[in-house]
């Protein structure tokens, strides 16, 4: 238990302790964690100027002993009640600081690791032939995205702008369908070296934490560029992660045994420890919720996507961050994308206040939040991350 007054049923007990970077009146850009209501100061209280840094970078940089070590050293001085005079007076109130963006992302990669949501975008996209494409039961599919347009929670999003084909016609303008995709992202810690591919068994010894994605998506952008070569501009616009990263050692109690795999995937991409998580995902749309996506069925797990995004040699950094995919389950109430809930708009849905939304309007303001299994037997949260689409400029036809 810590000395810290924390508010029943708080999601950032001592349990979770997700690392962020925080700045308040006098005070720059600095690490923190959450705690209850509070953020603790790092750097004065384990006098290290690791801490001190704008971005969690050089922290991740040190590897999984630092990091365990680092965590222990924080549970103890929010445990031990004699800490309390030398801690206390860097128990900043949350409310009175500013968040930012938690690190400097190196490489973005996003996944399509979702069996049902894989599914529903062939069914929509590709009606009447077969909705997975021959290689997806057998590696995890991703395209790589921009990591300089990687965004904290509470960043506004512009709507973009970029061509598509509307009535056979190519125009330019903005985009009329935008649309969410609610994902789980990994960061890396430990960079790998190159030409040494990452056995899944490593994961642990490379991936820091883990963070809520909202791949922002433009539909009808997507639609006219993607073919060959994947998603370009329809999702380089803007990326939002949440602000807070909880370690993956926060997350021990929820890991599960991943999802069964039909056929059996290719040696390299065999399991070695259970990394798939009990994770329930959460859209609310202008403060309605309208899914609930469940992450513990995810077909490909994060260790096999590590695998693969090293297979060839490839090495990963500091500061990578790749991310699932869109996470859908078998239900409506479970989609994690508009495209899927409103079935490309051919079933839009109703708000309370009797407007309808196929896509987003400007004005819009979509939070997602993750809850999973704490290691006292209660819930944690992931950071959520919210934001709130702002009109498109599109210069001088615009
Ligand atoms: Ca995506």
């Amino acid at each position: 238990m810590t000395w810290i007054d924390v508010p029943a049923g708080t999601r950032f007990g001592i349990d979770n302790l997700p690392y962020g970077v925080f700045s308040r009146a006098g005070h720059g850009p600095r690490l923190g964690v959450a705690i209850g209501d509070h953020i603790l100061d790092l750097a004065p209280v384990l006098d290290d100027g690791v801490f001190a840094q704008p971005a969690l970078n050089a922290l991740m940089s040190r590897g999984r002993r630092v990091w365990r070590e680092t965590r222990a050293r924080i549970v103890d001085l929010l445990t031990d009640a004699t800490r309390r005079p030398r801690v206390q007076p860097h128990l900043v109130d949350a409310s009175t600081a500013t968040l930012h963006r938690p690190f400097v992302v190196s490489d973005y990669v996003d996944f399509y690791s979702s069996l049902e949501h894989a599914r529903n975008l062939g069914e929509i996209l590709r009606p009447g032939s077969e909705p997975l494409l021959p290689n997806w039961r057998h590696m995890p599919v991703a395209y790589h995205g921009r990591s300089g347009t990687v965004v904290p929670s509470g960043t506004g999003i512009t709507r973009p702008c970029g061509q598509s084909l509307v009535d056979g016609q190519v125009s330019f303008g903005p985009s009329r369908r935008l649309d969410i995709e609610a994902e789980v992202g990994f960061v890396v810690g430990a960079p790998s070296q190159r030409g040494e591919p990452v056995p899944t068994s490593a994961f642990a010894d490379h991936v820091f934490g883990v963070v809520l994605v909202n791949d922002w998506s433009a539909r009808d952008l997507q639609a006219w560029e993607y073919q060959p070569l994947g998603p370009f501009l329809a999702k380089s616009f803007a990326t939002s992660i949440s602000n807070w990263v909880v370690p993956l050692d926060a997350l021990d109690a929820a890991r599960l045994d991943g999802r069964s795999q039909d056929p059996a995937p290719l040696p390299y991409l065999a399991r070695a420890t259970p990394w798939a998580f009990d994770l329930t995902l959460e859209i609310e749309l202008d403060g309605t919720i309208i899914s609930r996506p469940p992450f513990r069925n995810l077909y490909w797990t994060p260790d096999q996507q590590l695998a693969h995004m090293t297979a060839n040699g490839a090495c990963v950094r500091t500061g990578d961050l790749f991310a699932s995919g869109t996470v859908s389950g078998e239900l409506r109430d479970e989609r994690g994308s508009l495209i899927e809930l409103t079935w490309n708009g051919r079933d839009p849905l109703r708000l309370p206040d009797g407007t309808e939304r196929s896509f987003l309007e400007d004005g819009d303001t979509v939070t997602l939040r993750a809850t999973a299994p704490s290691a006292t037997g209660g819930q944690l949260a992931l950071g959520d991350v919210t934001g709130n689409v702002l009109p498109a400029r599109c210069g001088s036809d615009g």
